[in-house]
């Protein structure tokens, strides 16, 4: 019986998974589902490249007008998926279509977090598509004012582009310091570097109210409220206090949605039914834990395991994840997981070129490797990471990276 492959959400993970299909043979019906009405296209340069108005949207396209054409599927534009039921295998689209299918792949990402008061308030921003990434470029202009609020890379990648636009930045974040995902010595130093490029940056302080400015001369259109009676004016905000899983449409049809798709350790949900991508939470066997992480490389990899399980295949999830993020000029790579009690150490420093390596380690164990500016660094840790105990740097220098680094 000839099957029909619907892969819902139309971003890296959803796109890989149907041209993996192709490239591993499958010859049947594929439908790919997309919400947006884009060609499907990368977002990590829409917070760098793009924002900065350095690259068009042609750049950041994953496959063009011939690739969807060779991809030989029906492709919905902006369309979104409302509802599906997985006993009679249909998934409904707004509008009313319903598209029977063999398999589903969920592969729909996340959807960022608002903040009380923000919906529909002209300046109040959050980045997550292209179009947020142009309506966001149309405003940071220079000397205008930019309350960033959030710390986490979303935030501070932004923070750096909308300095370099030439735009007055303040960044807020409850958390000790900036980027508290990569603990407290490699977070105050990116914090350092942020507030030495000019942006001010707050932290240990959220946001109690964001509402419309008061209106006097130098009031802004929007006055940011701190809970420590602060009040910041600007002219534009970005919302950058995280995501949740874009799952709500799939809600009442019996998955295990606690914090996105929750799979197994091959993509499976339930019968007929995959995810992928930020969507999804797979279980770890060495951890015996669900893992769902946002992180590019990772959709890839988790839908290329999709397509091949698909296919009656197997194929491993790489062992040790991967992100980096751009934080103005200074590139960070990390290569595993860095739980929240890890101690960071550093590995090889070299102060000359702003660079240095540096090792995450929880209960003596090493379980993330990172690179400042140095990828190639953290690409021979992460060989030691995946083969055994990592050795002392030459010499024995290695030494804690001090806050002021
Ligand atoms: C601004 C920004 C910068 C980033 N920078 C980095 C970085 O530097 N490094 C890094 O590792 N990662 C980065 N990421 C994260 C990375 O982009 C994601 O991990 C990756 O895009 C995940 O791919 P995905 O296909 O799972 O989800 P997405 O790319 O979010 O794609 C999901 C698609 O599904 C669509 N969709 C949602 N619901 C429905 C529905 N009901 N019906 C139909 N379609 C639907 C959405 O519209 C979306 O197009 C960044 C993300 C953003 C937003």
């Amino acid at each position: 019986m000839s099957r029909h492959i619907v892969v819902v959400g139309a971003g890296a993970a959803g796109l890989t998974v149907a041209q993996e299909l192709r490239h591993l043979g499958y010859e049947d019906a594929l439908t790919l589902v997309g919400g947006e009405d884009h060609p499907p296209y990368d977002r990590p340069p829409l917070s760098k490249r793009f924002l900065a108005g350095e690259a068009t949207a042609e750049h950041l396209h994953l496959a063009g007008p011939d690739d969807l054409e060779r991809l030989d599927a029906t492709v919905h534009r902006g369309r979104r998926a409302v509802a599906a039921d997985l006993g009679a295998r249909t998934v409904t689209l707004a509008g009313g279509a319903v598209l029977p299918y063999s398999d589903l792949v969920v592969a729909t990402g996340v959807t960022p977090r608002t903040l009380p008061g923000t919906a529909g308030l002209p300046g109040a921003l959050t980045l997550k598509t292209l179009d947020d990434a142009r309506a966001l470029n149309a405003r940071l202009r220079p000397g205008q004012r930019l309350v960033v609020v959030g710390g986490g890379f979303l935030g501070t990648e932004t923070a750096w582009t909308a300095l370099a636009l030439g735009c007055r930045v303040t960044l807020v974040t409850p958390t000790p310091t900036v980027l508290p995902g990569l603990g407290g010595r490699v977070g105050s130093l990116a914090g350092e570097r942020l507030a030495a490029a000019g942006a001010t940056v707050l932290t240990h302080v959220a946001v109690d109210t964001v509402r419309k400015g008061d209106g006097l001369p130098r009031g802004g259109e929007i006055d940011v409220l701190l809970d420590d009676g602060t009040r910041l004016p600007a002219e534009t905000v970005l919302v950058a206090i995280g995501s949740r899983p874009d799952t709500e449409w799939l809600s009442g049809t019996g998955l295990d949605l606690t914090d996105g798709v929750r799979c197994d350790a091959t993509g499976r949900a339930a019968p007929g039914v995959h995810a992928c991508g930020d969507a999804a939470a797979w279980y770890q066997p060495p951890t015996g834990r669900h893992l769902r992480l946002e992180h590019r490389m990772h959709a890839g990899d988790q839908a290329r395991a999709v397509a091949a399980d698909l296919m009656g295949g197997h194929r491993e999830l790489d062992r040790v994840p991967f992100f980096w993020t751009d934080q103005g000029p200074n590139k960070i790579v990390v290569h595993g997981l860095i739980t929240p009690d890890a101690e960071f150490e550093a590995h090889e420093t070299d102060t000359g070129h702003d660079r240095f390596t540096g090792i995450y380690r929880t209960d003596g164990q090493v379980c993330a490797v990172l690179g400042w500016n140095d990828p190639r660094g953290a690409m021979g840790l992460r060989r030691a990471l995946l083969t055994g105990p990592v050795a002392p740097a030459s010499g024995g220098s290695r030494q804690v990276v001090a806050a002021s680094g």
